[in-house]
């Protein structure tokens, strides 16, 4: 573990310099970055458990998890034994595989509300999809999402969008047309008068509202009691679709998803990050009725020259076994508790204002005294606080998001002393922000 106070990360920087007269920003995912913080991006060597090892040689505890796929660590030794085995045999075919019906099978089985999963390459692609479903299906066009939530890249979906777009601090995007988005309205998170107010007045020309059940890219915010039920009643009595984009909430927060763990049955649920158990995988599933409507069986028409792709596959099929094994999410709710513990004690014992939670091991805080309820009051965390604190903790060993807005998860593989270590970091870290 590096403990200077300064770390050399001059490879990077070479790195990091030649990328950027190539790719557009030197990233292929704009927070990657790392503009908001002050910094430019660790160009990443190798990753092992809940380590991740720079190009300088620098090693780090790591709470990106490439955001948010690999609950079970790096290499976990059954996705790469999947892995090798797949290679054995090519990497891709483009015509059906046995191992695409046992992840669907396995999806099917572990979320409540899905009977068909069609799978796709990444969670962007599960949502838009999600969507040309759910307007194919209802025949209506209006889709209604929430401030600070973030679905993907897709047209329809990038208005109040969180994450990203709420990093480089910009409101949508140029490049989409106002014709594409003058049918999706964004409304507060945890806003339920809200929520009632519109479905009254346009219920039934909405085709879908799309929600992440638990909000994780305005950083985590937890949605209140009676949130989704008037979400799910809603939808219900205006004959609307609710999609619970569960893309990094996905056997995330529970076995069951966030909606096993709320007892929600959304009509369709996107899923990413986690079902591809660090391979390119999204998938979308729900009703059997729905789903129905898919080609080839139905008319609206979704496809993908490498969707269900055997490496995919087989890493997805591992994960989701390892973590159906008993007393998986409970051992990680454990660490993930003390983690959170550790720093709210951080920050209360430097005097500094600071609220942070969990749920299972998807975690987030912010530098606000809270409650963070919404967006609104996401943004009123101190940006610059938190960019001084994501720098002391990496010359400390310890890898966060580069963004207040992005959620942080632990692993299985993360160790008790990983957790020690993180917290006394914290601890120090925190001092020095006053
Ligand atoms: C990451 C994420 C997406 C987008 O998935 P990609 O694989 O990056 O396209 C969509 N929705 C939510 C909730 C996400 O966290």
């Amino acid at each position: 573990m590096n403990n200077a106070s300064k770390i050399n990360t001059s490879r990077s920087q070479e790195l990091f310099a030649e990328a950027g007269r190539l790719i557009p920003g030197g990233v292929n995912s704009p927070v990657r970055a790392c503009g908001s913080v002050g910094g430019e991006p660790l160009f990443i060597e190798k990753a092992d458990k809940s380590l991740i090892y720079d190009v300088d040689g620098n090693c780090y505890i790591d709470y990106v998890g490439s955001w948010g796929p690999m609950i079970l660590g790096h290499r976990h030794p059954e996705v790469i034994k999947a892995l090798e085995k797949v290679l054995k045999t090519g990497t891709s075919f483009g015509a059906p595989t046995s191992l695409e019906t046992e992840l669907a099978s396995l999806v099917v089985d572990m979320v409540p509300s899905v009977e068909k999963v069609r799978m796709v390459n990444s969670g962007t692609e599960a949502t838009m999809s999600a969507l040309r479903l759910a307007r194919g299906f209802t025949g209506r066009d209006i889709i209604i999402k929430f401030d600070g939530c973030y679905h993907g890249h897709a047209d329809t979906l990038l208005v109040a969008a969180g994450s990203g777009v709420a990093t480089l601090g910009i409101p949508g995007s140029p490049g989409v047309p106002d014709a594409v988005i003058k049918n999706t309205l964004s409304i507060g998170y945890n806003n339920i008068d809200a929520f009632t107010d519109v479905m009254e007045k346009m219920g039934d020309k909405v085709a879908a509202v799309i929600v992440e059940p638990v909000a994780g890219n305005m950083g985590m915010v937890a949605p209140l009691n009676g949130f989704h039920e008037a979400l799910r009643e809603l939808t219900a009595k205006y004959g609307a679709l609710l999609i619970f984009d569960e893309v990094m909430t996905g056997f995330r927060v529970d076995k069951g998803s966030a909606q096993g763990l709320l007892g929600i049955m959304p009509d369709i649920s996107c899923f990413g990050k986690i079902i591809g158990g660090g391979l390119p995988v999204g998938a979308y599933g729900g009703r059997a009725d729905i789903m129905d409507k898919i080609a080839p069986v139905g008319p609206v028409y979704q496809a993908g020259t490498l969707s269900g792709n055997p490496l995919a596959m087989a890493a997805g099929v591992a994960t989701l076994k390892e973590i159906s094994k008993p007393g998986f999410y409970e051992a990680l709710d454990a660490k993930t508790e003390k983690l959170v513990t550790g720093l709210k004690k951080a920050a209360s014992d430097a005097g500094i204002d600071f609220c942070a939670g969990h749920i299972g091991s998807m975690a987030g805080f912010f530098f606000t005294g809270g409650p963070v309820n919404s967006f609104d009051d996401a943004k009123k965390s101190d940006l610059d606080r938190f960019a001084r604190f994501y720098r002391g903790m990496l010359t400390k060993g310890v890898y966060l998001a580069p963004s207040q807005f992005e959620a942080l998860f632990v692993s299985a593989a993360h160790t008790d002393e990983d957790i020690d270590k993180t917290v006394s970091a914290a601890s120090e870290t925190m001092k020095g922000l006053v």
